[in-house]
């Protein structure tokens, strides 16, 4: 039986960024595993295919690189925070020689003092990180490029999942299929994405790795015509805004805000939920972004991610999936009906998401924060407090537990790395890939016959 130098698990970002990283280094062999279809069959964009398959939930993204530490992960907590700038730097230059586009969002520095200044008045921390923009289309296009670099340098077996990490002796020795098969690895690297995140948290359980929850953001995804978002958008792409509550003294942000862009329904685990995402090229007449709050609870409860479900159940109990509303219907009480969605001058991008009443689905705390955001908003963005604003709910990020690991991701068990979104310990394309990159260097280092850096477990 063929036995695998590293075994990787799969195929988003940060999956393919530890490859790239092996392969570049000479290590092998190396497969890779992913439970989805290959790039060149990843036609559907709906249900766990648009977040299973090469490229993983980054295929079909809007693929957005926030190039700053403070944003999309917590590398900076685990890693020095120059340390993650350097590789941030590294891992853009990966994904501009695989073509992402040159261009990045990085106004002068008085037109974001200037915002940052709007941001104080209404009461708002105004956070700023250079973007590169590459695009649904462009993502494609890289992940594609990847692929081919690739091919004949790695094993790939797409359409096959992993069942369990075999792991004997407290450390890890390959992983086993569905079927029983045992693939024998030295190494493993699990990258399963918020997808695998409920799988990863059964595993480490099952492994006795100590993971921890992280808190759960819930809110909608508003959209109003882009000429109201302008004013931010065309200057810095993304802004992100955080706001704290008056009532609650909650956190409540902005997150993913998508220029000209579309709405979009999510399946993962039987539930659908609602994202949103731009092309480079394709534009639709509105902009959306998600309002979401975090939530931390009081002992004993410590079970976010089922909050968090039974939240976007509640909402496709009522709607059978994604319910929308105009922001004047909510304020006045009232459903939002096929009708009353016919007069709304913001024409909505998610046509089949179901007309209705968000103050059945979110507790009155969620609506609150959202309500008090929207109207801060406003001083910002004139118009983004219209009755014509439309609300779709429910936008949820789950962030997946965190697994204690060490500064190189290595986890409890020894040779067993976990990095991604999966691991809980980053929220987007760039930290992800950089997580990847983290993880194959460790193993790299290794085979080099380099000594391990001292690496105290961290939570
Ligand atoms: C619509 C949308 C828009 C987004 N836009 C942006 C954006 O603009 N900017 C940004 O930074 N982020 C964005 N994101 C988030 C970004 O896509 C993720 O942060 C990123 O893809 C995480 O990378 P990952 O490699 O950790 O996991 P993923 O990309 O989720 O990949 C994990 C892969 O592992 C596979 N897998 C899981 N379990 C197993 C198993 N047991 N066996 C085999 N394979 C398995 C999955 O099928 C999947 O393909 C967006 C996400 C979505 C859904």
């Amino acid at each position: 039986m063929k036995k695998y130098k590293v075994i990787v698990i799969g195929a988003g970002p940060s999956g393919l960024f530890s490859c790239l990283e092996l392969a570049k280094a000479g290590i092998g062999p190396i497969l890779l595993i992913e439970q989805g279809k290959d790039i060149y069959e990843r036609t559907d964009r709906s249900g766990k295919d648009l977040l299973c398959g090469w490229g993983g939930a980054g295929a079909f993204s809007d693929g957005k690189l926030t190039l700053s530490p403070d944003v999309g992960g917590f590398l900076g907590e685990i890693i020095p925070r120059k340390e993650v700038k350097h590789l941030l730097q590294q891992a853009d230059d990966i994904f501009l020689s695989f073509g992402a586009p040159a261009k990045t969002y990085s106004p002068p520095g008085e037109v974001l003092e200037n915002l940052a200044i709007q941001a104080k008045l209404a009461q708002m921390e105004f956070i700023y990180s250079p973007i590169r923009h590459l695009g649904t289309e462009n993502c494609l296009r890289v992940l594609t490029n990847i692929r081919e670099y690739l091919q004949d340098k790695i094993d790939i077996r797409t359409e096959t999942k992993v069942d369990q990490i075999v792991v004997e002796s407290g450390q890890a020795k390959g992983v086993r299929l569905p079927s029983g098969e045992v693939l024998r690895g030295e190494y493993v690297i699990a990258a399963p994405g918020r997808v695998g995140a409920s799988w990863m948290k059964k595993e480490a359980a099952r492994l006795g790795l100590t993971a921890t929850p992280n808190p759960v953001d819930l809110g909608v995804r508003v959209e109003v015509p882009a000429a109201v978002m302008q004013k931010l958008t065309d200057v810095v792409y993304e802004a992100k805004l955080i706001y704290y509550s008056q009532t609650f003294d909650d956190r409540i942000r902005t997150f993913c805000m998508n220029p000209y862009g579309e709405v979009v329904s999510e399946a993962v685990d039987g539930l659908i939920s609602v994202n949103g995402h731009s092309y480079a090229e394709k534009r639709s007449e509105n902009t959306n972004f998600a309002l979401l709050v975090s939530s931390r609870f009081t002992e004993p409860f410590d079970d976010p991610i089922g909050y968090g479900r039974a939240i976007v159940s509640l909402a496709n109990l009522l709607g059978s999936g994604v319910i929308v509303q105009r922001l004047g219907d909510l304020l006045a009480g009232r459903r939002t009906t096929e009708k009353r969605l016919s007069r709304c001058i913001t024409r909505p991008t998610l046509p089949e998401a179901t007309p209705g009443d968000l103050s059945f689905v979110f507790p009155y705390r969620h609506l609150k924060n959202i309500m008090e955001m929207l109207e801060a908003l406003e001083r910002i963005v004139p118009g983004v407090y219209s009755r014509h604003t439309l609300l779709y709910g429910v936008e949820v990020k789950f962030y997946s537990h965190r697994i204690r690991l060490n500064n190189e991701l290595e986890s409890e068990a020894k040779n067993f790395f976990i990095t991604g979104d999966g691991s809980g310990i980053t929220r987007g394309l760039i930290q992800a890939s950089v997580s990847g990159m983290v993880a194959a260097r460790a193993i790299i280092k290794r085979h080099k016959g380099q000594p391990r850096k001292n690496s105290d477990l961290i939570s």
